[in-house]
């Protein structure tokens, strides 16, 4: 091994290192509100028939099921068009139609984001082209003709359910909200105090 010098050795020793991102309580809002929507979707198995049809589409067989975005090991089938959008459901469901294998880290990145912005997006940190992801365009071919294979279904929710019982239920979810606020600045209290105090027994 080479000698290296003093700012070399710091800078290798501090990218080996990566501290746990802060767990905020109000991190946890939009979590809330696609908790409160994923509750309600309707979800629908599709047939042997349909599943063979999707993994056609994409490029794909049974048995080397990849994410549809980046190619990577397939972790979960991620909603192709997001359920929630300025906090309301915006009526898709889950179902093949409106599901395709992502990794993680595609659906992470993603979240409630149209995938057609999100995947040529050099602004979030894990977009496949931030990533410089191989065959982007053909990904987003076989996306395209994926979108174009069965009209999604769409519900009203509005429609469904009476006024008063939707003004309940956003209430109690805007009540939530307010409560983890008021949890937010209280840990921020006692976490000044904690380092505070260990600064002193230092
Ligand atoms: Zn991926």
């Amino acid at each position: 091994m080479t000698l290296l010098d003093d700012a070399a050795r710091r800078r290798l020793l501090e990218a080996a290192f990566k501290m746990p991102s802060m767990q905020s309580i109000v991190a946890r809002k939009s979590t809330i509100t696609n908790a409160f929507v994923n509750s309600l979707i309707p979800a629908i198995r599709p047939t042997p028939n349909e599943i063979e049809e999707a993994l056609r589409i994409l490029g794909m067989t049974p048995d080397n099921v990849r994410c549809a975005y980046c190619g990577d090991r397939n972790s979960e089938w991620d909603h192709l068009r997001p359920l929630v959008l300025k906090e309301r459901p915006t009526g898709y469901i889950s179902e093949i139609a409106n599901l395709v294998p992502s990794c993680g880290k595609c659906n992470q990145s993603k979240r409630n984001e149209a995938w057609r912005t999100w995947i040529v997006g050099t602004s979030g940190k894990h977009t496949p082209a931030r990533r410089g992801v191989a065959d982007l365009h053909l990904r987003i071919e076989r996306l395209d003709a994926y979108e174009r294979w069965k009209s999604p279904t769409r519900i009203d929710f509005d429609s469904v359910a009476p006024p008063q019982e939707w003004k309940a239920y956003w209430e109690m979810r805007a009540q939530i909200n307010e409560e983890m606020k008021r949890c937010h600045e209280m840990a921020e209290v006692i976490r000044q105090r904690i380092a505070a105090d260990l600064l002193k027994t230092e």
